[in-house]
């Protein structure tokens, strides 16, 4: 099995070094790359120099050529290609110095050059200097004596010797590269013929190890199938192996017979499935995967599942399997159905341990055989301390007594009695602490004699729950009594299980007549019903959807009547399940209201047609729920266009801020204060104009609330009417003052031309009667009786006048003084006429004084002036009338009045005597009715020709007692 990493480490070895000495050779060429052209830069390098030397050597053959020439012909442009190339000799010089500068052998050759060269150039200039000064023969001569040739020579053998050291260098460096390249492609050659031989080596490596994985992979396949055909054999254990998600890979013969799939319908499905539905809930399957790959090996006994459905107690082992490399590649399990186990301790123990609850298995004598990992820890013991151990211990009483056999039954007839039935007991912990437990019992054969199994669950959650419930319960049923509603709580079964007395006494039966009977009985129909749960709901949603609404049915009381009633359902949580509680109402009185409320509705709908104004009934929320027709006429709209709106649409203000309940009153009290009163408010008419309108509200009780029912009457006429009696009375009361200013002006300013007149008649009358003749007499007569008439009436008139305008304030008077002094200014007048006049006591009043004085010295003058011959009598009375006013009558004994002349008489000017009979004005009555209306009173007579007459004014009460 460990032949692969051999082969990685080879192979990774192999081209390791292969790669190693490629880089290498890699890196010697690139080094001998550089090298190389280093040496060729070298070479080059030498041939420049040879070039230059080259280059100087034919310059000095023309340095000489030029100046032999010049001296020869004399010919200037000689002498100018002389000098030309003197200064190219001194340039190439210059370079060739430049050019060697890194050679010592050269450099030192390098001086003596230059030397000549200035000598050859010094012999050349002094040359042509002579041939210019002294001709051709001294020239020559100087250049024969000279033999510049020599010089020439040297300078050549100079240039030679430098030339052959360059040739030497180049001959050396050429070798050098030479030699390089060679070196490099043997280097180059070896290295990748090296590489080459490596890599191969190392490929033939692997090809050998190759065929050799094959040959043992061949044999582990070979051992494998093996090992599998030799499982796959196995019957009595389930061996079947799963992939580390816990899908099948391999099933043997075992497990299909325990499990019952064959191999090809479960190859590939998940190990889950041979859990019970709720291990797989909870995750155990996967759980136990996990488990198993941490630890690596994992045991249980637990319940599984077959094919067919059944279960059974299975133990199991599961095995982690991982690959060469440690890595996870499945698992192998191996189980064994335990109810075929030969050993039923094992059998037993593997169903102890998958019960769900504590168990504890005990013999005859009471001792514990026997406990399940539940029981450690439901009593706080280890097993080991309980095995052998006594029940009693943990189970204190009513276990132990139980498997005791007595006189009167065998052991095996004991237990008979209890098997199955739950038996509620009290368990001890190691602590000390108790709890209660329930106890299901079962015998167990064995060796040993019967056994008896004890599964033990711990009980003391539900019994708190019931104790609860039990309170609940008892506290429920004084609620029950108190209700004022009749109650009755029933299961859902449809069984009255509780009932109170109002319930007794709304259906006429007996308390034990109706428990336990069906609620059917007394409410017929819909309320079992709703109880009830469906196909498309559960009982709890049936419920749900009655809870808290009031459901309308008919009750039927014992002797068979029936009644409407209304139920409110609410459920109650029991030990019994849920019950459901049914407060019920008696609502025969308030269907009768309803019923009664249409009727009337129906009633109403005619009244309103029938009324003349508009009619509109508003809802609390303000909005119109019916009109009439004068309604729709009013405002312009069809009656649909109305029903439902706002009534604000038809009058903006005022009406619906009337229906509206605020902080300080409620909406009935609201209406209360607007009903019956006349409202003025404005209307608006669909055509947007608007009209004042008078509202009459009344409440309208219906069955949707309390409505409010308006009246509505169109104002305009009246409106318009009473701004014309307005103005009318303002202007009246104007012309009325501007009158009596004028009166008053009138009179008083005619009084004084007037008593002028009436002094100087009277005069003439005084001085001249008797002195002129009786014609002028007769004449001067009429004028003093016209002028003092006049006075009267101008007096009169002032009177009447002032009675508006200089009145003074009302205050408390006494009315007999009042008379007093009227009669006081009457004296003469009763003397005169020898008149009686009496009067009662006379109250105190609220008058002027001095228009009270007139008002009775006109009255009381009237009576006596209007007699018939004989005594006149006059007698003046006060009558209280009603609260706080007095009625004053003035009769006398005269000539008495036509009735048809009541009214006039107060008249202005108004007389029925002549002036020959009676003086007057006919202004006295006129004041008088001014006076008492002042006083806001009335003034009236009451007479009968011929008996004398009464006038009668009333005033009001003064506030002083007189
Ligand atoms: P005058 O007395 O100045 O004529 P009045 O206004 O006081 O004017 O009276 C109007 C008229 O009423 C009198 O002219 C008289 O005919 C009638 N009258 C007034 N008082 C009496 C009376 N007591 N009895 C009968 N007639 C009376």
């Amino acid at each position: 099995m460990t032949i692969k990493p051999v082969v990685d480490r080879k192979v990774r070895l192999a081209f390791g070094s292969a790669i190693a000495i490629m880089i290498l050779v890699g890196a010697f060429a690139y080094y001998c790359i550089v090298v190389f052209n280093e040496n060729n830069r070298w070479i080059n390098h030498t041939h420049e120099v040879l070039d230059n030397l080259q280059e100087l050597r034919f310059l000095i053959q023309s340095i000489e050529l030029s100046s032999r020439d010049f001296v020869m012909s004399g010919d200037e442009s000689r002498l100018k290609s002389y000098r030309t190339s003197v200064a190219q000799a001194e340039d190439s010089a210059a370079a060739v110095t430049y050019a060697t500068r890194d050679n010592p052998v050269q450099q030192r050759e390098m001086p003596s050059l230059a030397a000549l060269l200035a000598q050859r150039s010094q012999f050349a200039e002094s040359v042509i200097r002579l041939r210019q000064t002294q001709g051709l023969d001294a020239a020559v001569k100087e250049v024969e004596i000279a033999r510049g040739d020599r010089n020439s020579d040297e300078i050549y053998t100079e240039i030679g010797m430098m030339r052959n050291e360059e040739l030497r260098l180049l001959q050396r460096r050429s070798a050098d590269s030479q030699w390089q390249l060679d070196e490099t492609k043997t280097v180059l050659l070896f290295g990748t013929v090296l590489g080459l031989l490596i890599t191969g080596a190392a490929g033939w490596s692997v090809h050998r190890d190759n065929s050799m994985r094959a040959l043992a992979e061949e044999a582990l396949r070979a051992g494998e199938e093996q090992h599998r055909m030799d499982l796959s054999g196995v019957r009595d254990y389930a061996i079947f192996t799963l992939d580390p998600q816990g899908r099948i890979m391999t099933w043997n013969a075992g497990a299909e017979r325990i499990n019952g799939y064959r191999a090809e319908e479960i190859i590939g499905q998940n190990f889950s499935r041979f859990f019970p539905p709720e291990d797989i809930a909870r995750g155990r399957p996967e759980e136990l995967l996990r488990i198993t790959a941490a630890n690596g090996r994992h045991e249980e006994n637990g319940m599984r599942v077959r094919k067919d459905g059944s279960r059974f107690v299975a133990s199991a082992t599961i095995t982690a399997l991982h690959d060469a490399a440690g890595k996870l590649r499945g698992f192998s399990k191996i189980s064994r159905d335990l109810s075929e186990a030969k050993d039923s301790e094992a059998k037993y123990r593997g169903l102890l341990e998958a019960a769900p609850d504590a168990m504890v298995v005990v013999n005859q004598r009471g001792d514990i055989v026997l406990v399940n990992v539940q029981a450690e820890k439901r009593f706080g013991y280890r097993r080991d301390e309980l095995l052998g151990q006594k029940v009693k211990n943990i189970i204190p009483e009513g276990f132990a007594e139980r498997l005791i056999a007595d006189d009167a039954r065998s052991a095996a007839e004991a237990l008979a009695q209890q098997i199955g039935t739950g038996i509620e007991l009290s368990g001890r912990r190691k602590d000390g602490s108790e709890f209660p437990l329930e106890l299901m019992l079962s015998p167990l054969e064995s060796t040993e004699g019967i056994l008896v199994t004890a599964a033990i669950r711990d009980i003391s959650v539900r019994k708190a729950a019931e104790r609860h419930l039990a309170q609940m319960e008892g506290r429920y049923r004084g609620l029950l009594e108190a209700a004022p509603d009749a109650m009755v709580v029933v299961d859902q079964a449809g069984d009255i299980v509780l009932l109170n007395v109002q319930a007794e006494k709304q259906f006429g039966y007996r308390r034990d007549e109706l428990l336990g009977q069906k609620v059917k009985n007394i409410i017929p129909e819909g309320f079992a019903e709703r109880l009830v749960s469906d196909g498309l709901r559960s009982a709890e949603d049936a419920l749900a959807q009655q809870i808290g609404t009031g459901i309308e049915l008919s009750g039927r009381r014992k002797d068979g009547s029936e009644f409407p009633l209304e139920l409110m359902l609410s459920p109650l949580e029991s030990t019994e399940g849920i019950l459901v509680t049914a407060a019920i109402r008696d609502i025969s009185v308030r269907k009768a209201a309803e019923r009664h409320l249409a009727q009337m509705e129906g009633r109403y709908r005619g009244l309103l047609e029938a009324a003349p104004d508009a009619m509109v009934v508003v809802d609390q929320a303000g909005d119109i729920v019916l009109l009439n027709v004068q309604a729709e006429k009013q405002f312009g709209y069809r009656r649909d266009e109305l029903l439902g709106q706002k009534v604000t649409n038809i009058i903006p203000t005022g009406f619906a801020e009337r229906l509206v309940s605020d902080g300080l009153r409620s909406a009935e009290d609201a209406l209360a204060q607007q009903i019956g009163t006349g409202i003025e408010l404005s209307g608006r008419r669909k055509d947007g104009s608007e009209f004042p309108l008078e509202l009459m509200l009344s409440p309208l009780e219906s069955a949707e609330g309390t409505l409010i029912t308006a009246a509505i009457r169109d104002i305009s006429v009246r409106k318009a009417a009473e701004a014309d009696l307005v103005q009318n009375v303002q202007d009246l009361n104007r012309s009325n003052q501007e009158l009596e200013q004028f009166a008053n002006i009138a009179s008083h300013d005619l009084q004084e031309p007037l008593r002028m007149v009436a002094s100087y008649t009277q005069l003439l009358s005084r001085r001249y009667k008797g002195k002129l003749d009786s014609d002028a007499d007769e004449f001067i007569a009429y004028a003093v009786d016209g002028a003092s008439r006049m006075q009267r009436l101008i007096q009169d008139l002032l009177a009447y006048s002032r009675v508006g305008s200089k009145g003074g304030n009302l205050r408390d008077i006494s009315s007999d003084n009042a008379l007093q002094q009227a009669l006081q200014n009457l004296r003469g007048v009763i003397q005169d006429s020898g008149a009686l006049v009496t009067h009662d006591p006379l109250p105190t009043v609220m008058a002027d004084e001095i228009q009270l004085i007139q008002l009775f010295q006109n009255l009381v003058g009237n009576a006596i002036k209007y007699q018939k011959p004989g005594v006149p009598k006059v007698q003046i009375s006060a009558a209280r009338n009603g609260a706080k006013k007095w009625t004053f009558s003035v009769k006398d004994n005269g000539l008495g009045i036509e009735s048809q002349y009541f009214e006039r008489i107060f008249g202005m000017f108004q007389r029925l005597h002549k002036r020959e009979e009676f003086a007057g004005t006919g202004i006295g009555l006129a004041i008088c009715k001014k006076i008492v209306e002042r006083h806001g009173g009335r003034i009236s007579v009451e007479s009968q020709p011929g008996s004398g007459s009464t006038f009668r004014f009333a005033l009001a009460e003064g506030e002083r007692k007189s």
